[in-house]
């Protein structure tokens, strides 16, 4: 910090300190500030979607001043910004002496959705999630990054169900103005929008800028004055609309996205594309490399490959994106003219066999074959990912495709609760929350069983209160009786064995397959000396029938008086939902066909705070689990009939359940502890949060991708 900035900051008043802070996400990840904005009107806070500038908003400064006053917060305020300040001014060291190469040529991130917090929801998913994750971890290490996306003034679908149990689908539109957005301009001082063309005409967007931390995160947004009635609506939504929207978000998000970079004068030492929404951006780079050096589009074409990163996630068909030839044409003409390429030459670009005309421009392939490092998101999904492009490069053995994986992670800070952490630090000598050591995560068996379980405890009862608060006002809303209402308030109970399941209600991820059969569910969960509860959230794409079928299932059953007490949906799962329900179940349960799930990061989330993963050998968990950190759910086999599969695996899931889970939890000391239960939470975190953290999963892009890319030696990640 200098001197200056100093002496300035001093005269800031609490008021000022906060609105400075509330203009930086960082606070997001900091529980101590986010306690000071929950305490200033927690009723407020909750109904503003945990917005700290549309509470802050609410007060006038004199009000404020006296609610400082009132709850003695000076002394945390001042805290806050001082810890906030010494943050932003300061470069960690790892970066200076991990990523020192990539200088003062940062690498361009770009991701169609970004899941930072609650209150900015231009995410739907785990994709954005960990887009979002990615962000903060690089603001955290000190990795020269900008991340470039798109900012949808409504957001993703918000969830409600209704009366006879459907999803019924609406969005809110976020108010700029409670966003904490900076003007972004160029060296002049113009207001920076960025133009990309199209047969039909032009798009322009402008460019939005919010800070994760240290780390730029650049939105485009294409509602402004000039463009068509549908331009300035096709950054509305997220995955709204149809393939034309899509493919138009694309162009504006890749094309877009590295034009703005060049209008804000930043060269990106690497690009790296966040799954294939974003292979468009290539186009752009090699369009500029023409240009400025007179080269050929296959020379330039080599070169842009060459510092390009593409990380896919998902072995599923629907997850990739392809479009139609006329589409392409409509949408890229202009583009590929200005690369001196013809149509064909360009679907060619698209297609696993380039003379094929009867195939439509994938841009995962695209993606593919315009980046020299491609990786998949776990080990597991590195070997399904080699398998499905083999035919990109058929003269080589599947096993040398050249794509690796690097496997996912979370960011500590945002998804362990302050309990936890307060307890780590107490009870841990040298424990960091960002630490990637082993030995530094080890110490939590110095942690005493009883302070661990009782910390658990409450954040469990946390969890229960914020699940009947909830659903109470589920219930307010679709006018239930009084009687139903009173239920609500009293329903799950903190000591029961408390299972959560949460996740996006695609078919492949089963969210069925534990209660599939009832009777035996009904004898599971209803056993009065060991009882077992579950937590259901998760949205349907709203295009997705076979989705919203089960989550009407999953409600009959909740409304089905035999399980009144044993099964809640909550509705409208977001980050806030999540951190609630990772933090407070005892047992996070996931059960995807394999090998369809890439990754998977919630579980991770779950291992933070001492939930014990019960799962599928799929994604992550095919990696992390060693027999004595968690449950696994059959021994990773897989049947080739989705029936068989199904059945196959709803019997290992129950028999797991109920002749190791329960029993495990159940069997207490004469203190009343779970010992051998307690053991696994402490095997859990000591043996997985620092390999599934964020921080861990940055480091490996920065080794393994970043700086190859940076400097153009090349590496085979798929050996690492
Ligand atoms: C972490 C997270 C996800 C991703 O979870 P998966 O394990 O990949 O299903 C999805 N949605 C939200 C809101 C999350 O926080």
């Amino acid at each position: 910090m200098n001197l200056q900035c100093s002496v300035h900051d001093v005269s800031l008043n609490a008021y000022e300190k906060c609105v400075e802070i509330a203009r930086n996400l960082w606070w997001s990840w900091h529980p101590e500030v986010v306690e000071i904005f929950s305490l200033l009107n927690t009723k407020r806070w909750r109904e503003l979607g945990h917005n700290p500038i549309a509470l802050l908003n609410e007060f006038t400064p004199e009000e404020f001043e006296q609610r400082v006053l009132e709850l003695t917060l000076q002394a945390r305020i001042d805290a806050a910004f001082r810890r906030f300040k010494n943050y932003v001014s300061q470069r960690p060291i790892w970066a200076r002496q991990n990523a020192g190469v990539l200088g003062s040529r940062p690498v361009a991130y770009f991701s169609l959705e970004f899941g930072i917090h609650e209150s900015l929801p231009i995410y739907s998913g785990g994709l954005g999630v960990l887009a979002g994750d990615h962000v903060k971890s690089c603001s955290g290490l000190g990795v020269p990054l900008v991340a470039i996306g798109l900012f949808y003034e409504k957001g993703y679908f918000r969830q409600q169900i209704d009366a006879n149990g459907n999803q019924i689908e609406h969005y809110i539109t976020t108010e700029v103005e409670n966003v904490p957005f900076e003007s972004v301009e160029d060296k002049d001082g113009n207001r920076i929008t960025v133009t990309v063309d199209t047969k039909d005409g032009s798009i322009q967007a402008k460019v939005r800028r919010v800070m994760v931390g240290r780390t730029p995160l650049y939105l485009l947004d294409t509602d402004v004055e000039g463009n068509s009635q549908e331009d300035r609506e096709l950054t509305n939504a997220l995955y709204g609309g149809d393939s034309r929207t899509r493919i138009r978000q694309e162009l504006v998000c890749g094309v877009g996205g590295v034009k703005a970079l060049r209008a804000l004068g930043i060269t990106p030492g690497v690009l790296h594309l966040n799954e294939g929404h974003n292979s468009f951006a290539t186009l752009e780079a090699i369009r500029q490399k023409m240009e400025d050096c007179g080269m050929s589009f296959d020379d330039a074409a080599r070169d842009v490959a060459q510092q390009t990163v593409f990380t896919t996630h998902t072995p599923v068909a629907a997850g990739h994106d392809y479009f139609e030839k006329g589409l392409v044409e409509q949408t890229l003409e202009p583009l590929y003219t200005s690369l001196g390429l013809s149509l064909d030459q360009f679907m060619a670009l698209g297609r696993r066999n380039p003379n094929d005309d009867s195939e439509k421009f994938c841009m995962t392939i695209l993606g593919m074959k315009l980046s020299r490092y491609a990786n998949g998101v776990s080990n597991l999904h590195g070997v399904v990912t080699r398998r499905m492009w083999h035919c990109l490069w058929p003269d080589k053995r599947e096993e040398e495709v050249p794509i690796g994986h690097i496997t996912n992670g979370v960011h500590v800070p945002s998804w362990m609760a302050p309990q936890v952490k307060d307890l780590l630090e107490r009870r841990v000598p040298g424990w960091q929350e960002e630490s990637i050591d082993p030995k530094v995560w080890a110490g939590v068996y110095n942690v005493d069983p009883g302070e661990l379980w009782e910390t658990h405890f409450a954040l469990k009862k946390r969890l229960v209160d914020f699940a009947r608060r909830k659903l109470g006002r589920q219930l307010e809303r679709s006018g239930a009786d009084s009687a139903a209402l009173d239920a609500a308030k009293h329903i799950l109970d903190p000591n029961a064995l408390t299972i959560g399941f949460a996740r996006r209600f695609a078919e492949y991820k089963r969210a069925f397959l534990v209660v599939q059969d009832e009777e035996r569910f009904d004898q599971i969960v209803n056993n009065p000396e060991r009882p077992v509860q579950f937590i259901f959230a998760g949205k349907a794409h709203p295009a997705d029938n076979i989705g919203k079928d089960v989550i009407n299932r999953l409600i009959r059953v909740q409304r089905n008086p035999r399980f009144a007490n044993r099964v809640v949906f909550i509705e409208d799962y977001d980050i806030n939902v999540a951190r609630h329900l990772v933090q407070g179940v005892d047992v996070w349960l996931n059960n995807p066909r394999r090998p369809l799930e890439a990754s998977g990061t919630s579980g991770q989330k779950a291992v933070l705070n001492g939930a014990l993963n019960f799962s599928i050998l799929d994604g992550w968990w095919a990696e992390g689990y060693d027999g004595y950190n968690g449950f696994a759910i059959g021994t990773g086999k897989t049947h080739t009939d989705v029936r068989k599969m199904d059945e196959n695996d709803n019997a290992a899931l129950l028999e797991t359940l109920e002749n190791v889970v329960i029993p495990t939890y159940y069997n207490r000391n004469e203190h009343g502890l779970p010992i051998e239960w307690i053991r696994l939470m402490m095997n859990s975190i000591a043996t997985l949060a620092w390999r599934f953290s964020s921080h861990r999963m940055v480091a490996d892009y920065v080794n393994h991708a970043y700086l190859p890319a940076a400097g153009g030696t090349s590496v085979h990640m798929y050996r690492g």
